[in-house]
C-alpha cells in the first residue's frame, strides 16, 4: 500500500485546517511593500564585490548587428546561437564584471545547483564538457558559462560593468540606440534582452536596518573579504563571530551548513520553513550518463523536460526528487501538459500532495534531535506553495550546540534591528555579522522594471503601450511597434524548472529570427492581429491556479499572500509542446513577422554603415 492510500478524508481536512491557520499567522497587511530593493541608500548591498573594475574605456558610439543585454546563460546562449548562424558583430552588455549572470553574482558558501548538472549546464554536446557531480557547485557552473562565451568568441566585444539605461528606436536608420550608464550610445540592428528574473537583491524593510554597526551583506554579494574562505568553506574570518542569517529559502538552505561550520555561533532567523528533500549528490562518470554517445546531453535534457512538464515518458534518465514529484509541479507552473479528467486529477493531486508533505515533515523528525527545533522546522503548506529545496546537510546543522533556530513567524519576521543585533519576540540577539538571504525582486528586471525605458516606433514606450491591456507579444519574443527587439525570459511563453534549457530554446529561436530577417533584408515585427491570436491561445487553456495560491502561506509565488490571479501568462500546454510549436512555426510561418525596411533606411539611406565593431557583420 502506498503512503497516500493511507490518508482518509478526515486527515486531508485536518491538513487543510492547519494550512489555513499557518497562512493566517503569516500574512502581512503590507504584502510585497514590506521589502526594499538594494538601491538608493541600500546601494551598498548591490555593489559588485567580485571585480576590481570598472576599467576605464571610451564610450561606444559605433554600430553593431546585435546588442544582447545580459551576460547570463540567456545572453551567452543567444550569442552562441547567433555565432553558429554566422553573425559576427555581437555585443553583450553586462552589469557584472564577467559572464555568468546568476552564477556570477551568487557565490555564497555551499552554492550548488539543485537541478542535475548534466541537464542544467547547456551546450555540453557542443563544448565536450562532462560534469563530474550530479549537482554541480556554483563555481563550476560559472566557469562553464565562461567556457561557452569563449567557445562562441563573445569576449572580444563584450561590455562589462555596464548597465543599459535606455533603448530608443531610430526610425530613420531603423536601428536601436543603446544608451548605458558608462556614457555609451551605440546603434544595433537587433536587440536581444536577456536580463533574468531573480536579479535585484531584496531586503526586508525591518525598522532600524540602517542602524546596524556590525558587518552586513546580501547572500548574492558574498563578502569573502570579511568571512575569508571560498564557496567550499574555510571561512576563518568568522572564527569567534556571532553570525545571523535572515531567511530560510533555497539559498539559506545551502549556506547554513557552511556557516554553522565556521561561525562561533550561528542564529538562523526563520519566518517560513522550506521543504527540504533528499539531495543525494554524488560523483558521476561519463559512462553513468551515457556521455560516450553523440547527442547524449540533448537527449537527457529533453527527457528531463518531458517529465517535469507533465509529458509521458518510458524512462526517467535523471531520476531525482524533482522528477519523482513532477506531478506536483502542475500547480507551480502555469505551463504544464494537463491530461485527462480535471476532477479526478485534483482529487489525486490532493492526496499525493499530502503524502509528499507528510514524508517531508517526517524527515525533519528523523534527523533533528531536539523536538522543539524539529517542530519549528516543519513546513505546513502544500508542496508547490514554495520553491522546493534539497539538502542532506541543512537539518543536521540544527543538531549542533552552536546553531540556534529563531522562529519569527509570530512577529512576521525580525521585529527590529539595533546597532549590535536584532530583536525577535522582545529577545535581543547580539550579532557581529548579519547576512540577508532574503531573495530577489521577482520578475522586475530589465525592460519590465520601469528602470530601463524602451521607446519604439513613434517614441511610444513599451510599458505605456502595455499599460491598458497588459503585455502583448508573439510567443513572448516580439511586439508590434518594437521592431527587431527580441525578448528572452518568462513572458507569455512556456517555462519549466530547468530554466537554462528553456533559455537555450529561446536563444535558438531568437537567432533564427535574426537570420531570417537578414536573409530577407527585413525587420522582425509581428502585427497586432498576430499578437491577438497568440493572446487568445494563452487565454483559452489558462489553468485555474488562483484558489491554490490563495490558500498558500505568503511568498513570492503568490505575491506575498495576495494570490496569483489566473490569466494568459504562459503557453498552457507545457514547454515540450511549446518548443514543437516554435519549430513548426519557424518552418511554416516565420515570414508573417518579416516586414520590408523603409527605402530611406536601406543601403545608402540614413542607416549607418561604418563603425561596425567587427568586420563583416551578419548581412
Ligand atoms: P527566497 O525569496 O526564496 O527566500 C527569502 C527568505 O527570506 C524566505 O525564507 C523569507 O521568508 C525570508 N524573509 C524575508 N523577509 C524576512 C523577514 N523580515 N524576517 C525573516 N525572514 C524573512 O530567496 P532565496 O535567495 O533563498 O532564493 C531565491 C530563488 O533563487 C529560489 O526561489 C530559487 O528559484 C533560486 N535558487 C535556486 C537554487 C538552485 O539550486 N537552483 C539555489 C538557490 C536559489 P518567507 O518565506 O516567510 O517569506
Amino acid at each position: 500500500m502506498t503512503v497516500h492510500q493511507q490518508l482518509d478524508s478526515g486527515e486531508l481536512s485536518e491538513l487543510e485546517r492547519r494550512y489555513r491557520l499557518e497562512r493566517e499567522r503569516r500574512v502581512r497587511p503590507d504584502g510585497a511593500a514590506q521589502y526594499r530593493t538594494a538601491d538608493a541608500e541600500f546601494g551598498y548591498y548591490a555593489a559588485d564585490p567580485y571585480t576590481t573594475g570598472p576599467d576605464e574605456r571610451e564610450p561606444r558610439r559605433d554600430t553593431v548587428d546585435v546588442a544582447v543585454i545580459g551576460g547570463g546563460f540567456g545572453g551567452i546562449l543567444a550569442g552562441a546561437h547567433l555565432r553558429s548562424r554566422g553573425v559576427e558583430s555581437i555585443r553583450i552588455v553586462e552589469k557584472g564584471g564577467d559572464f555568468g549572470g546568476t552564477w556570477y553574482w551568487n557565490r555564497y558558501p555551499g552554492i550548488h545547483c539543485d537541478i542535475e548538472s548534466h541537464v542544467y549546464l547547456p551546450m555540453l554536446d557542443e563544448t565536450g564538457y562532462v560534469p563530474e557531480w550530479k549537482y554541480a557547485p556554483g563555481d563550476e557552473i560559472r566557469r562553464h558559462a565562461v567556457r561557452i562565451a569563449r567557445h562562441a568568441d563573445l569576449y572580444a566585444d563584450a561590455l562589462f560593468s555596464t548597465a543599459v539605461t535606455a533603448l530608443t528606436w531610430d526610425e530613420a536608420s531603423e536601428t536601436w540606440i543603446v544608451a548605458t550608464d558608462r556614457g555609451d550610445a551605440f546603434r544595433a540592428t537587433y536587440v536581444i534582452t536577456a536580463t533574468g528574473t531573480l536579479t535585484d537583491p531584496k531586503l526586508p524593510g525591518i525598522p532600524g536596518i540602517e542602524a546596524f554597526k556590525g558587518h552586513t551583506f546580501h547572500t548574492s554579494r558574498w563578502d569573502y573579504g570579511y568571512t575569508g574562505g571560498t564557496p567550499e568553506g574555510g571561512m576563518t574570518g568568522l572564527a569567534g563571530k556571532r553570525v545571523g542569517i535572515v531567511g530560510t529559502g533555497a539559498t539559506a538552505v545551502q549556506a547554513v551548513p557552511m556557516l554553522a561550520e565556521d561561525a562561533a555561533h550561528l542564529y538562523v532567523f526563520q519566518r517560513t520553513p522550506s521543504t527540504v528533500d533528499v539531495r543525494a549528490n554524488r560523483r558521476t562518470t561519463a559512462q553513468d550518463v551515457g556521455a560516450d554517445r553523440e547527442g547524449w546531453a540533448r537527449r537527457r535534457r529533453e527527457n528531463y523536460l518531458r517529465i517535469v512538464s507533465g509529458e509521458h515518458t518510458e524512462q526517467d534518465l535523471v531520476a531525482d526528487r524533482w522528477t519523482e514529484s513532477a506531478g506536483l509541479l502542475e500547480k507551480l507552473l502555469p505551463s504544464f501538459r494537463r491530461h485527462g479528467d480535471r476532477e479526478a486529477f485534483e482529487a489525486g493531486y490532493e492526496t499525493a500532495d499530502a503524502a509528499k508533505m507528510n514524508e517531508l515533515r517526517a524527515r525533519v523528525d528523523r534527523i533533528v534531535t531536539d523536538p522543539e527545533t524539529a517542530h519549528k522546522l516543519k513546513p505546513w503548506y502544500r508542496y508547490a506553495c514554495k520553491r522546493p529545496t534539497f539538502s542532506d546537510l541543512y537539518y543536521p546543522a540544527f543538531n549542533r550546540d552552536d546553531v540556534t533556530l529563531v522562529d519569527t513567524a509570530d512577529t512576521h519576521g525580525i521585529e527590529r534591528v539595533t546597532e549590535d543585533g536584532v530583536v525577535v519576540g522582545g529577545i535581543r540577539y547580539a550579532l557581529d555579522c548579519l547576512i540577508f538571504a532574503t531573495g530577489f525582486d521577482v520578475g522586475a528586471s530589465g525592460i519590465h522594471s520601469g528602470r530601463l525605458p524602451v521607446r519604439g516606433r513613434g517614441g511610444v514606450g513599451l510599458l505605456d503601450r502595455w499599460a491598458r491591456r497588459g503585455p502583448r507579444t508573439l510567443h513572448g519574443f516580439t511586439s508590434n511597434g518594437f521592431p527587431n527587439l527580441i525578448q528572452l525570459g518568462s513572458l507569455q511563453n512556456a517555462s519549466s524548472v530547468n530554466f537554462t534549457h528553456i533559455l537555450d530554446e529561446q536563444a535558438r529561436h531568437a537567432a533564427a529570427l535574426v537570420a531570417a530577417a537578414e536573409a530577407a533584408d527585413a525587420l522582425v515585427e509581428p502585427s497586432t492581429e498576430t499578437e491577438d491570436a497568440w493572446l487568445a491561445t494563452l487565454t483559452e487553456g489558462a489553468p485555474d491556479h488562483e484558489w491554490f495560491h490563495a490558500e498558500c502561506t505568503p511568498g513570492y509565488y503568490n505575491r506575498e499572500g495576495r494570490g496569483r490571479p489566473n490569466g494568459p501568462t504562459a503557453y498552457p500546454h507545457g514547454a515540450v509542446a511549446f518548443h514543437e510549436l516554435l519549430a513548426r512555426w519557424r518552418e511554416e510561418s516565420l515570414g508573417e513577422v518579416l516586414r520590408g525596411r523603409a527605402d530611406s533606411a536601406r543601403g545608402t539611406g540614413d542607416r549607418p554603415s561604418g563603425g561596425r565593431s567587427t568586420p563583416g557583420g551578419c548581412r
